[in-house]
C-alpha cells in the first residue's frame, strides 16, 4: 500500500494530467493525418499516381503566376495506344500508362505540375524558359519513346507526342488557352517522333471532332518524322 501511494507521489497530479489529455490528442492527431492522406489520394489518379485534372490545374495555375513567360506547358498523347492494348493486353497497358506517368514526372521534375487528363493523355506544367525549351523538349522525345520492359519480361515499343506552348510564343497567359494551343501543336506533329512548340496561329486554330485541325510552319524537335 505504502509503495502505491509512493509511486502517486512520483508521478504527481501534472503528470497525470498531461497524460489524460495526451491519449485524445494522440487519436485526433492520428485522424488527422489519415484524413490528411486521404484527401491527398483524391487529387491523384490511382493507377498513374499522377495529379487529377481540378488538382493539376491549381498547381498549373500557381506556376504560371509565379513563372509568367518562363512557363511551358506541354500535352502528351501515347501514340497508337489501342494497339498495344490489344496485342499485350490491358494490364500491360496499364503497365505502360504507369511508366509513361513516372517517366513524365522525371522529366518535369518536384516543382513541376504534372497531370493526367483522361486515357492516355497527359499534362505538364513547370517553368521551362526559352532558351532551354529546344534541348529539354528534345529529351523529353527520347524518353517518351524508349521502350517499356514488364515483370514477365516482355518488351513493347511506344512512342508518344507532344506539344507546347508558353505564353512568351503564343501571347496567352491562361491555362486552358495554352492546354489549347499545345494540343493543337502536338496534333500537328502526331506520330511523327518529335515534339512541337505552338505559335500564335495555334491559339486560333479551330477544334474538329473535339480536336484541333494542324498547321504548318511550326518549330519541331525530336526523331526524325
Ligand atoms: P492515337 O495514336 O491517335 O493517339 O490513337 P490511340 O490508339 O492512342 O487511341 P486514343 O489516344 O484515341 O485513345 C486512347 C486509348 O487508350 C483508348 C483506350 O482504349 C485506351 N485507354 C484509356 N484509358 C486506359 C487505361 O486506363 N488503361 C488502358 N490499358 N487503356 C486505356
Ligand atoms: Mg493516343
Amino acid at each position: 500500500m505504502d509503495s502505491v501511494l509512493r509511486a502517486h507521489r512520483r508521478i504527481g497530479p501534472r503528470t497525470l494530467l498531461i497524460t489524460t489529455a495526451a491519449v485524445p490528442l494522440t487519436g485526433w492527431a492520428v485522424h488527422a493525418v489519415a484524413l490528411h492522406k486521404q484527401l491527398a489520394a483524391t487529387k491523384r489518379d490511382p493507377l498513374t499516381g499522377l495529379l487529377r485534372r481540378d488538382a493539376y490545374s491549381a498547381r498549373g495555375r500557381r506556376l504560371l503566376a509565379r513563372h509568367r513567360d518562363d512557363t511551358t506547358v506541354i500535352m502528351v498523347d501515347a501514340d497508337k495506344f489501342k494497339a498495344v492494348n490489344d496485342t499485350f493486353g490491358h494490364a500491360a497497358g496499364d503497365a505502360v500508362l504507369a511508366t509513361l506517368a513516372a517517366r513524365l514526372t522525371a522529366w518535369a521534375g518536384p516543382r513541376a505540375s504534372v497531370g493526367r487528363l483522361g486515357g492516355d493523355e497527359f499534362a505538364v506544367v513547370l517553368e521551362l524558359p526559352a532558351h532551354r525549351r529546344a534541348q529539354r523538349l528534345e529529351q523529353l522525345v527520347r524518353i517518351l519513346h524508349t521502350p517499356v520492359s514488364l515483370n514477365d519480361g516482355r518488351t513493347i515499343d511506344v512512342a508518344a507526342s507532344a506539344g507546347a506552348a508558353s505564353p512568351d510564343m503564343t501571347g496567352v497567359r491562361d491555362l486552358s488557352a495554352l492546354q489549347r494551343a499545345a494540343d493543337a501543336a502536338l496534333y500537328d506533329g502526331k506520330h511523327a517522333g518529335r515534339a512541337v512548340l505552338a505559335t500564335l496561329q495555334h491559339v486560333s486554330v479551330p477544334s474538329i471532332n473535339g480536336r484541333r485541325a494542324g498547321r504548318p510552319g511550326t518549330a519541331t524537335w525530336g526523331r526524325a518524322a
